[in-house]
């Protein structure tokens, strides 16, 4: 028997540094920087809470890259790995083959998502489950006699991964200027963010407003040519943008009114974030498709898909013949055994009523109290993601100038204070796993205030307000 090698050796903080700038490449990294920097080396977690090579801990208040719902260390998901990776490690779903794993976990994800959902195709990833939708929907309107249908619209400042389609989709203007994107028939309409397009609006009205841009588009594009929407219910990289509860079903109305396929990106919001297993149950809207990846393993491994409604299903399998599209790791049995066990922990634990009815709402009003504060604009939240704008002037609701990069400075405050928050420009945002508890949520609180203190102090000091 060949015992394995430790999977990682001892080495300080500084060896460990020289030897990730010297070979590990990462994602949305300017190596430059980091290199002179050095990387921050996390080591174990359990719970809510990370540990670094230094031993710090730190109150994981984004779930990992918004994946790890049911919080680390579960048992239950580490025995169904192991016991997968001894059983079947690995076997396609090619050449008319399944595994059990594969078949359950279809199975599991149709009994939570939406009426109307009966199948499931898997990716490796979100991006690779956009990329599958955008593949999808181009031969569903074929299958359909349609073939001009190729338009996709999606949003500025969505975000829908980073391949290929999966930028393109997406509205980061910095990854269309990278490698030559969108690819051809992806446009895009503006974000439902009011703080930026309609401020003093009534909110509701806005709402309006906003989902009306997309019958402008399709109008400007010509209804025969588009073949799909695509958004995320609440745009989490974007910044944790909330829309008002009028967009969605607007946005619905539109998208049945020209007969295009609506397609809800729940990368973020499935699997219970928003207090329901996904975010178009929150919002009122009723997708043909939508995507997934995250917490359908609480991103203990990864794993992706596309959950595919009747009108398609319909199509593709009964007239469709081969679709000729897949992955190697399609229904990879580890991955799918993790989801499985991971989709059972969350109905065990009752984690989506547990956001919905407890956590959530005592989210809200915590976060709501952070308006006292003077660095605060408005602080919104929907489940557990919540999302709060940094003002120079609370009052106009005037923001810093582009050189104060207040969200950065807040973000290390944050780090050196035990508690992970994302910036995105001047927007905080948190996205803690499903597990938190209220106490865990008023110890959160007290470390966001400490930190945005530590801003203010800072923001003082340095003449910028
Ligand atoms: N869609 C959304 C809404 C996402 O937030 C993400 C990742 N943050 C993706 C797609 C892409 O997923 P992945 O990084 O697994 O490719």
């Amino acid at each position: 028997v060949i015992q394995a090698p430790a999977v990682a050796q001892k080495r300080t903080t500084r060896e460990w540094q020289q030897a990730d700038s010297a070979h590990f490449l990462h994602p949305f990294t300017d190596h430059h920087g980091l290199s002179s920097k050095g990387s921050r080396i996390i080591t174990k977690a359990e719970n809510i809470y990370l540990w670094d090579s230094e031993g710090h801990k730190l109150l994981d208040a984004m779930s990992g890259l918004w994946c790890v719902n049911v919080g680390y260390g579960q048992q239950a998901l580490i025995d169904a790995a192991t016991r997968q990776l001894k059983e079947l490690p690995f076997y396609n779903a090619f050449f008319q083959t399944a595994t059990p794993p594969s078949i359950e976990a279809a199975e599991l994800i149709s009994s939570v998502t939406p009426p109307g959902f009966e199948h499931v195709f898997f990716t490796g990833s979100g991006s690779e489950g956009n990329d599958t939708v955008v593949r999808m929907v181009r031969r569903y309107w074929d299958i359909l006699g349609q073939p001009e249908r190729q338009v996709i619209i999606g949003r500025v400042n969505g975000y829908h991964g980073s391949t290929m389609a999966g930028a393109s989709l997406g509205g980061m203007s910095g990854m269309h200027a990278q490698g030559g994107l969108p690819i051809p028939n992806i446009v895009h309409i503006d974000q439902p963010y009011q703080f930026e397009h309609g401020r003093g609006m009534d909110r509701d009205a806005f709402g309006l407003k906003a989902a009306s841009w997309l019958e402008d588009k399709i109008l400007a594009v010509g209804p025969e040519k588009v073949a799909a929407f695509i958004g995320e219910p609440v745009q989490g990289a974007g910044g944790v943008i909330i829309p008002p509860k009028s967009y969605w079903p607007e946005i619905q109305r539109i998208c049945d009114k020209y007969g295009i396929l609506l397609v809800s990106d729940e990368v973020i919001c499935g699997f219970g974030r928003t207090g329901n297993w996904f975010g178009c149950e929150t919002m009122g809207s009723k997708p043909d498709l939508m995507t997934f990846a995250k917490g359908v393993t609480s991103g203990y491994i990864p794993l992706g898909g596309v959950a595919v409604g009747g009108r398609v299903a319909k199509a593709l399998i009964e007239q469709g013949g081969e679709f000729q599209h897949g992955f190697t790791y399609s229904g990879h049995p580890v991955a799918c055994a993790v989801a499985v066990a991971n989709i059972k922990l969350i109905q065990q634990l009752k984690l989506v009523e547990h956001v919905r009815d407890d956590v959530g709402p005592y989210l809200a009003q915590q976060f709501a109290s952070l308006r006292d504060h003077p660095l605060v604009g408005e602080t919104e939240t929907c489940g557990l993601m919540g999302a709060m704008l940094l003002v120079k002037d609370k009052s106009t609701g005037t923001t810093f100038p582009g050189e104060v990069d207040i969200g950065m400075v807040c973000r290390g405050h944050c780090f050196a204070n035990g508690l992970i928050m994302r910036a995105v420009g001047d927007r905080m945002i948190i996205a803690p796993p499903l597990v938190m508890t209220r106490a865990q949520i008023d110890e959160m609180m007290a470390l966001i205030r400490r930190c945005l203190d530590l801003t203010l102090a800072d923001a003082t000091k340095n003449g910028w307000i």
